[in-house]
């Protein structure tokens, strides 16, 4: 089965710029102020670069 990108919102304290938006090569994710990012689907390539990225294990690739 093909891997999808999960956001698990308990595990983002949601107090800061994600570092992740940057690194995603296809602007997939984007954020409302510090809230926890927000995936587009139609342009997630489930590369993995962003579950590597944060810290706090708030973005899954499974
Ligand atoms: S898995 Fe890759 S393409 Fe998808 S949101 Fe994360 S960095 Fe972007």
């Amino acid at each position: 089965m093909e891997k999808k990108l999960k956001i698990v919102v308990g595990n983002c304290p949601q107090n800061h710029k994600c570092p992740a938006v940057k690194v995603c090569p296809v602007g997939a994710l984007s954020q409302n102020g510090f809230e926890a990012p927000q995936i587009d689907y139609d342009k997630c390539i489930a590369c993995g670069k962003c579950s590597k990225t944060c810290p706090k294990k708030a973005l899954v690739l499974s």
